[in-house]
């Protein structure tokens, strides 16, 4: 970035006055805005009691460097404008380079940054706006400013502030419109140690809708593309049924800023005219783009007023690009458009703010699989305690043992906090050995009478237990390579671990772990799929998933199953509805046998994700104990390649 100067006065004074720290959500902006301008690919904001005991925000961008640390808190500062033409191509973003002497002004702010190639990096803290000294800091590339104490020496303006749920969710708010505005950064958006939401950063809009609203509003949309009199209008509109109760899914950027607009709102709801009920309302997330001279977004740098050149244009692109989309209806591509938002193609993500096995594992081995400690994710941004069932899904001990396992062991070890990684991934290792099952007994029950000479010698007869076969590896994630000495073996995790599912599910007698949701969750189905769940919720009960009918082809959903991913949930319940529905009402066990094939499979291992290599040996000791040799679809679950065969491949038999 430029070095950071002081803008000149004039130039200053070009610039309208405006106040930035009303309340957290503007500081929370600002911020956000600044790391968006370095450049940053992610950015962590993290709130406490609303924001107003503390917002910090992480950003993994081109850093401030050393020298400039002070200067960048001196009203008028920026590295982003030089001169008075610069002000007429503010696109998006005001830069008036008074935000962070602002915010300084009337808080405690602690500011971390490295810049991008230096070796070491910087911190500074001021005290309402007092600068204290620039020091050395170990940190990693980027820029993380905590902002602490708002407003502390300014009562009066204390005052005015709201419940911290309000602030805490104009926060969130922020969040969710820069995340909308920018689909090419990661964000993650933490409120008082629980994460909120996390968008992937892949440049999809779509992906970046479904994470930061929420998966019911996104599965309810339809995309939007068009433009008329060189106004563009793009992205998402709700379906006429998935009409809302209010217009606080209405989201409508201009030129890529968040703006609020009754022209737009109308126009968006003039396209809906006959289409949606009384009383309903569409949601939408719109970018409208048109050309910098017939628009102006620098009426009030933190507001989010925009004014038109000409209302009548944008009124009638908007309706009309929204209203060809209602016309055209569904294309094939769009009805398969949720597909691809579905969680499991999508890497960064937390949309049920949940951990799951798969992330937790994928944060904590190295490419080897084995168990790393030096980055583990803190309890806050796992949302609380995990069952060692989490950690591993562990299936149990081989022969007769599995089957009583019982699945209702509820070891809870507390969460590696950043203060301690190594004590508490020691401790999640010493709480999964703690499960582990006892080790197999001797060969034979010796008697407890002094045996005689002939029955000693028959221990000693007793065939050895046989070697464990050796974990050799795993190719195209999803086989498992193992040795028995003599052959080769070819595992499908996958389809072993759904047989060990499908088995200890259909025998077991007590109930199943759950995991509870931190909200419960609403499923808008279609009626016939709600019905059919709702026919059996006393059977999907049994199955660790809790919920009841909400009406209007709704589902409340309060927990699930431990050992399923809780963002597979839903499309697991659409599974089962439609199998349910395929079976008589009268059919119990047909219902039964639906539900334990689709919860085999999803809580299975899938091809294709990373697994921890003590997962795949213990696969490997089910396989060879014999008990595993078909998955439920009656596909093989491991072929064997024997010596032979391989030797012949190589012409060397
Ligand atoms: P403006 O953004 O209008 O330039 P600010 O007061 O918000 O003014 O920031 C002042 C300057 O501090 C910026 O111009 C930029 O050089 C630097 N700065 C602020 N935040 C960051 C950040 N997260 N990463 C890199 N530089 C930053
Ligand atoms: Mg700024």
């Amino acid at each position: 970035m430029e070095k950071i100067l002081q803008l000149p006065p004039h130039i200053a004074d070009l610039i309208a006055a405006g106040e930035v720290v009303e309340r957290p959500a503007s500081v929370a902006k600002e911020l956000i805005e600044n790391a968006i301008d370095a450049g940053a690919a992610s950015i962590t904001v993290e709130i406490q009691n609303g924001g107003m005991a503390s917002i910090r925000v992480s950003d993994d961008g081109v850093g401030i460097p050393e020298e400039d640390l002070a200067t960048a808190f001196l009203r008028h500062a920026t590295s982003k404008l030089r001169t008075a033409e610069d002000l007429s191509a503010i696109g998006t973003l005001g830069f008036r380079g008074e935000a962070l002497a602002a915010i300084a002004a009337v808080s405690r702010l602690d500011v971390f940054s490295r810049s991008r190639g230096r070796d070491t990096g910087a911190a500074l803290s001021l005290e309402g706006g007092v600068p204290g000294d620039v020091t050395a800091a170990g940190c990693p590339e980027g820029t993380t400013m905590v902002v602490r104490d708002l407003f502390f020496n300014t009562p009066a303006r204390l005052k005015f502030m709201k419940k911290d749920s309000a602030e805490g969710a104009a926060v969130a708010g922020v969040v969710q419109h820069l995340s909308l505005s920018h689909p090419h950064i990661a964000f993650h958006f933490i409120k008082d140690g629980q994460s909120q939401f996390r968008t992937p950063g892949d440049s999809q809009l779509k992906n970046a809708v479904y994470a930061a609203l929420g998966r019911e509003f996104a599965l309810g949309l339809l995309s939007v593309r068009g433009s008329g009199d060189g106004i563009g209008v793009e992205g998402f509109v709700s379906r006429p049924l998935c009409g809302r109760g209010n217009r606080a899914m209405q989201v409508f950027f201009v030129n890529g800023r968040f703006v609020k607009s009754q022209l737009l709102t109308a126009a968006l709801e003039e396209a809906y005219q006959n289409q949606i009920m009384k009383g309903r309302f569409p949601g939408c997330v719109l970018h409208i783009t048109l050309p910098k001279d017939r628009v102006d977004v620098n009426v009030h740098p933190a507001k989010t007023v925009v004014k038109f050149v000409n209302d009548r244009e944008v009124f009638s692109a908007v309706c009309h690009v929204v209203r060809d989309a209602l016309d055209a209806g569904e294309t094939p591509a769009e009805r398969e458009a949720p597909a691809e938002v579905r969680p499991t193609a999508v890497p960064k993500r937390d949309f049920y703010q949940q951990m799951d096995v798969r992330s937790f594992r994928e944060a904590h081995t190295d490419r080897k699989g084995a168990f790393v400690t030096s980055v583990p994710p803190v309890a806050s941004e796992l949302g609380g305690r995990l069952t060692v069932s989490d950690v591993f899904r562990r299936p149990g001990p081989a022969g007769p043992a599995a089957e009583t396992r019982p699945l209702t062991v509820r070891e809870s070890v507390p969460l590696p906090t950043a203060e301690t990684p190594a004590a508490a991934v020691a401790a999640v290792a010493a709480a999964v050995e703690a499960v582990e099952p006892p080790p197999a007994k001797e060969p034979a029950a010796l008697p407890l009478t002094p045996p005689d000479k002939e029955e000693a010698k028959q221990d000693t007869l007793l065939p050895e237990e046989p070697a464990p076969w050796r974990f050799a590896g795993e190719v195209l994630r999803t086989y498992i390579v193992a040795e028995d000495g003599a052959d080769v073996w070819l595992i499908d995790k996958h389809a072993a671990h759904e047989r060990i599912n499908f088995d200890r599910l259909r025998t077991h007698q007590e109930p199943v772990m759950v995991q509870q949701l931190l909200t419960p969750e609403i499923l808008r189905l279609s009626a016939e799929d709600a019905a059919a769940l709702s026919e059996h919720l006393t059977l999907l009960n049994q199955f660790g998933f809790e919920a009841e009918d909400f009406g209007g082809g709704s589902l409340l959903l309060r927990s699930i199953p431990a050992d399923l991913d809780a963002a597979m949930a839903a499309e697991t319940l659409e599974e089962i509805a439609q199998k349910l529905r395929t079976v008589g009402s009268a059919d119990g066990e047909g219902a039964r046998d639906a539900l334990l094939h689709t919860m085999a499979c999803k809580a299975a291992i899938k091809g294709g994700w990373k697994s921890d290599e003590r997962e795949l040996t213990a696969l490997i000791g089910k396989v060879q104990s014999g008990e595993v040799r078909y998955c439920p679809h009656g596909r093989p679950v491991a072929v064997k390649l024997t010596r032979y065969e391989i030797e012949r491949m190589f012409k060397r038999a």
